[in-house]
């Protein structure tokens, strides 16, 4: 009904195709104003107004586009929305016909994925996932939705035998559910492959793109039926404000039962932070290519460090995914993680020598971002857990900004003494 209704499109006009990603990126999701404002108004509103009685009527009931209410949805999610739909589907083809998708943009990835959860799983369904996720989503799926009779396998999904051998085993399974690359070691698992597995067993898949955006991978080229991101990583790409989005190329399932759900459980974005989010897209495939361009020349200088034993970085043809990542993402990505000879205390050490790049977690922005998992996020998980997830106590992971590369690589090699 009403604001779910509006045109997804890539087409800033009527009749404009765009050709190039970036012209995409700038102009897609984009209304002329009614003020002709230049760029999208933060519409700081809750409710939007009726000219008459009957109006609202006709809204309320669908008959009528227009904006009723905030949490329902807003125009400057709207752009958002429009944008990275537009993003996630330029150029893509699954079976031989067009993908067109819709998102509905979130206060935050972990709303947006919550929506996705509940929105396509019954109690008595389980998800097949990963094991190298995302520390709120596994959370998740190991505490919040178990009570409400939804569970999950989590397992080895680069091995395609044994998610077959599951998908068989356990009939209860719903849901592939994927991240790819992934933190921290960078894994990646196949999205095409996995796609169809899903397919031939009837399963729905999704797909958190936070880590590679829609400019590096599609994942709607390979079937996946959903894709979730953090908008507060390299699509706002500035650090400024945490945001998410679910979209799925069943259009319709969207401005249903999926818009229906989001709208109640309020997880709903607010004007200001996806004003800032559009900003920040329009310049996605400029940093992306920086981003890219300087990762690779850090992992190639840390490979050759004599105080790194390991790095994880899925453009060199040392990290076991490298394959995989090649096949499916434009580029390997701007983040790495790289171990340390010298253990916990050499983590340390380094952390604090670091002059230029910024010691916090995170990533997706301009900013060179290093953290030490063992002495931060980690600290106080147990050895074995840490173990299972490949955090060892040198372990440092790095979101490589868009600084000059000299500067970067200066200030890693002057901690690394
Ligand atoms: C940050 C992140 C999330 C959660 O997003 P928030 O915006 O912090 O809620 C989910 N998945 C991945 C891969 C992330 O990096």
């Amino acid at each position: 009904m009403n604001n779910a209704n509006e045109d997804i499109t890539n087409m800033k006009q009527p009749g404009t195709v765009l050709s190039g990603w970036s012209s995409v990126a700038v102009h897609s999701g984009h209304k002329q104003d009614p003020n002709y404002a230049h760029l999208v108004p933060i519409y700081a509103s809750s409710t939007f107004v009726y000219d008459e009685a009957e109006q609202g009527m006709r809204r309320f009931s669908g008959k009528e586009e227009g904006f009723i209410y905030s949490r329902w949805g807003n125009p400057t999610f709207r752009e958002a929305e429009n944008k990275i739909a537009a993003l996630e589907t330029f150029g893509v083809a699954y079976n031989s016909s067009p993908v067109q998708a819709k998102g509905i943009l979130h206060a935050s990835g972990m709303a947006a994925i919550t929506t996705l959860m509940l929105a396509t799983l019954k109690p008595g369904d389980k998800i097949l996932t990963h094991f190298s996720l995302y520390g709120g989503t596994e959370e998740l799926i190991t505490n919040v939705l178990p009570p409400l009779g939804i569970s999950a396998i989590i397992a080895d999904l680069r091995d395609l035998n044994k998610a077959e051998a599951w998908i068989k085993k356990d009939k209860a399974i719903r849901m592939l559910y994927i991240e790819t690359p992934a933190n921290p070691t960078i894994q990646c698992v196949d999205i095409e492959s996995l796609s169809k597995l899903a397919k031939q067993h009837n399963l729905i898949i999704a797909c958190d793109n936070t880590f590679a955006t829609p400019y590096l991978q599609q994942p709607f080229k390979y079937g996946v039926d959903f894709v979730v991101h953090s908008t507060t990583k390299f699509l706002n790409g500035h650090g400024t404000a945490i945001g998410g989005i679910m979209l799925s190329r069943n259009v319709e399932f969207m401005k249903t039962k999926v818009y229906t759900l989001a709208k109640t459980l309020g997880g709903n974005a607010n004007p200001f932070d996806a004003f800032l989010l559009i900003n920040g897209i329009k310049t996605l495939e400029v940093r992306m290519e920086r981003h890219c361009q300087n990762a690779m020349q850090v992992a190639q200088f840390l490979e050759k460090h004599t105080s790194v034993s390991k790095v994880n970085y899925t453009g060199l043809v040392s990290h076991p995914d490298h394959k995989v990542a090649l096949k499916q993402m434009r580029h390997p990505g701007a983040m790495l993680s790289f171990e340390l000879k010298k253990g916990l205390q050499g983590g340390i050490d380094f952390m604090n020598k670091l002059k230029m790049c910024v010691r916090t977690v995170s990533l997706g922005t301009c900013d060179t971002l290093l953290s030490h998992p063992a002495s931060m996020t980690h600290y106080s998980v147990p050895k074995e857990e840490k173990v299972k997830y490949g955090i060892t106590d040198g372990l440092i992971r790095m979101n490589v900004g868009i600084e000059n590369i000299q500067d970067i690589l200066n200030d890693l090699d002057q901690a690394l003494k």
